[in-house]
């Protein structure tokens, strides 16, 4: 599969990490910066695909290295980051060769989705294509995050998306508690470690009237999907 990549340019480390971790978890290479002038240098050095911008930034603001960019030879995509939702300034930013802008605070659900629809415009086929993890009769869409089971809609809620898809992602293992932990709430250090059981649960309770038991759990060491048949 080809990779697209994007440069994250945030002052805000949090932020940047969050994007960070996201889209490399969505199968994108990723770089960061967070200044104007690292920017431009890791747009030298690693020709992005695509450029999340922030609009403000300590040594100047994302117009500038937009416009840049744009005088290079380098020629990415670029969805600006912006606090300001301000009108003048998102059509600003659009005027001097933004192709997209995300207002903070922002959903990283949306950024990836953003992400690929930009992609997809500018770069056809250097977007990764629509993925669909396929187990047995469930399906589900990392794209457009939605459940099929036996061809059924399932409504799930945020969290029990990202847990299916990380079973989903891992069928031939069990999973940890552990690493469910980290991989499923990775940004919230207050959760409790029962949280896992309570979510299979869940998952259990929306998926299993549809099908036969799809998830099996492993007594002492974690949870993973059972065999299809
Ligand atoms: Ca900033």
């Amino acid at each position: 599969m080809s990779t697209a990549t994007v440069l994250i340019v945030e002052d805000e480390p949090g932020i940047a990490d969050i994007l960070q971790i996201t889209l490399r978890f969505h199968g994108f290479t990723t770089y960061t910066a967070a200044d104007c002038a690292g920017a431009l240098a890791a747009a030298r050095a690693h020709s992005p695909d695509l450029v999340l911008l922030d609009v403000m930034l300590p040594d100047g603001t994302g117009w500038q290295v937009c416009r840049e960019l744009r005088a290079g030879r380098e020629d990415p995509a670029v969805i600006f980051l912006t606090a300001r939702d301000a009108p003048s300034d998102v059509l600003g930013g659009l005027a001097l060769g933004g192709d997209d802008y995300i207002t903070k605070p922002f959903n990283v659900d949306e950024v990836v989705a953003r992400v690929r629809a930009v992609l997809r415009r500018t770069r056809g086929a250097a977007a990764p294509a629509q993925r669909v993890l396929v187990h047995g009769d469930v399906e589900l869409n990392e794209d457009t995050f939605t459940v099929r089971r036996a061809g059924r809609p399932v409504e799930l809620t945020p969290t029990e998306f990202n847990l299916l898809r990380h079973l989903m992602r891992n069928p031939e293992r069990i999973l940890t508690k552990e690493e469910l932990l980290r991989q499923v709430w990775s940004f919230d250090s207050a959760v409790e470690s029962t949280v896992v059981e309570t979510y299979i649960s869940y998952l259990r309770r929306k998926l299993d009237p549809l099908g036969s038991p799809l998830i099996e759990t492993r007594r002492g060491v974690g949870y993973g999907l059972r065999e299809v048949a």
